[in-house]
């Protein structure tokens, strides 16, 4: 008796075979010969369990080729890549923040293939400092006598600590005790940078004399955090930052400020409310303050002290500086990301951050208005589109009580009995630029407020896999 499924099974290719044909060689030219070779191994083990069910269509090689070099493409493809942040937060973490301008890229893209200065004084041909091709703009517009740059905020915060307060005690009000989205906690980097926290105060109410009640000789220094993420409403009372300097002064303790995001500008000036910037916070008295490279600034993934000469001395002195310090490439980002702020007038189209979020609104509204009907011609009958005010956020901790009104388009299920968004999302997300909305209220929300490159997001659109 004949078995057609054995005999099916025995139609396949040799692997050999399928490696000599001339089909297979563009894919060993293009992914090598080892990976192809695993690829059709495991395709054909799979071919021949496919044709041991009963009735199982005979094999067919250009197909399976076919199969086989989308499984050697889509594994060899990065898996950090472009998004659309449709989220309607602007500085959103988990997208990678700030957006940077073109400048920049150009800039890195030198830095990467070519040798640089980082380190090497041009002038006399002495070893040089790497931080100073961003000191000299930080200085310059924070009024700061020093600057030193690491790898993010939470490397400042910690650097400035383990330096000035190790095995000290840090005064911080109990209403400052924050955490910032996944593992920033202040008392928890405070104890690894060596440094003993004593809260001060309650959480809604500090006052002078609880400081001052608070120094020993073990205080190191007064620390103040911007509670950038969240409001303490009601019966409130802080201390002002100029008494805290004052107070810190008259017993020679540092007065340190981590000012979270601390933009450069005066936001108020673009029409947006006021964050604390760094010249201000050092015009108030403080020795020492921290911020972020990639929240409101603009830039790259950094993180910023700026302040007195002495204190930042002894700062970039520390051996941990060399665990945290930038490389290069954030270095040149930065630097271009910098340069940008010489020139005010032009900031808000040249930064893409500060463009986003000041962004007007009837802009925006025309947008949505444009983008609607493609949209609902690419979702078809099943999916109703709407378009609707949205309220974006800064994000990244920034101004957490301000929304930023917006325009988007809302989807919905056509059917009421259907009501799940969950499967639309996820086919944005699978596109070849994956596009992030959010679900409110039972609809897929896209906010349009971060929407560049909108022929790109209308010409993939029809490659929408909808079940
Ligand atoms: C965001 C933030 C940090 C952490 O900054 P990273 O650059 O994310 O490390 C620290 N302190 C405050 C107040 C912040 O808002």
């Amino acid at each position: 008796m004949v078995n057609p499924a054995a005999a099916a099974r025995r139609a396949l290719p040799s692997l050999d075979r399928l490696l000599g044909s001339t089909a297979v060689a563009g894919l060993i030219a293009a992914h090598g010969r080892s990976r192809v070779t695993e690829a059709l191994r495991a395709a054909l083990e799979a071919e021949r369990a496919r044709l041991a069910a009963p009735g199982a269509a005979a094999y067919d090689e250009a197909r399976f080729l076919h199969a086989c070099a989308g499984a050697l493409h889509s594994s060899a493809a990065p898996s950090l890549k472009p998004v659309f942040n449709l989220t309607g937060t602007v500085l959103h973490t988990n997208l990678g923040r700030a957006v940077m301008p073109q400048v920049a890229a150009e800039a890195v893209m030198a830095a990467m293939i070519r040798p640089v200065n980082l380190e090497f004084e041009l002038a006399t041909g002495a070893r040089g400092e790497r931080d100073s091709h961003v000191e000299r703009w930080l200085k310059q517009l924070t009024g700061g006598e020093k600057a030193v740059a690491v790898n993010n905020n939470a490397a400042a915060v910690y650097l400035a600590l383990n330096t000035l307060a190790l095995r000290k005690e840090v005064l911080v009000s109990r209403g400052e005790l924050i955490e910032i989205g996944g593992a920033f906690r202040i008392p928890d980097i405070m104890a690894r940078a060596g440094a003993k926290l004593v809260e001060v105060g309650t959480t809604n109410r500090t006052h002078l004399k609880d400081f001052a009640e608070a120094i020993t000789p073990r205080t190191a220094a007064i620390m103040k955090v911007h509670t950038s993420n969240y409001v303490v409403q009601g019966f409130t009372a802080s201390v002002p930052e100029p008494e805290l300097a004052r107070l810190a002064h008259a017993h020679q303790l540092p007065f340190i400020v981590d000012l979270g995001s601390g933009t450069l500008i005066d936001l108020e000036h673009y029409g947006l409310p006021h964050e604390p910037t760094p010249r201000e916070t050092l015009a108030h008295g403080a020795d020492v303050v921290t911020f972020s490279g990639d929240k409101l600034l603009g830039g790259p993934q950094a993180g910023l002290l700026v302040g007195r000469r002495d204190l930042m001395a002894r700062i970039a002195k520390n051996p941990m500086k060399r665990a945290l310090r930038l490389d290069k490439l954030t270095l040149t980002a930065l630097d271009a990301v910098l340069r940008l702020y010489l020139h005010p007038e032009r900031l808000h189209e040249a930064l893409p951050a500060l463009r986003m979020l000041t962004r007007a609104t009837d802009e925006i509204a025309a947008q949505a208005a444009r983008l609607a009907p493609q949209v609902a011609a690419a979702l078809g009958d099943a999916w109703r589109v709407a378009i609707v005010p949205c309220k974006s956020q800064i994000g990244s901790g920034a101004l957490p009580v301000d929304a930023l009104p917006s325009a988007g388009l809302a989807m919905t299920p056509a059917a009421r009995k259907k009501t799940d968004v969950g499967p639309l999302a996820a086919a944005f997300r699978a596109l070849p630029v994956p596009v992030i909305g959010h679900i409110k209220d039972g609809a897929l929300i896209l906010d349009l407020r971060c929407l560049d490159h909108e022929d790109e997001f209308v010409s993939q659109l029809q490659g929408l896999r909808l079940k």
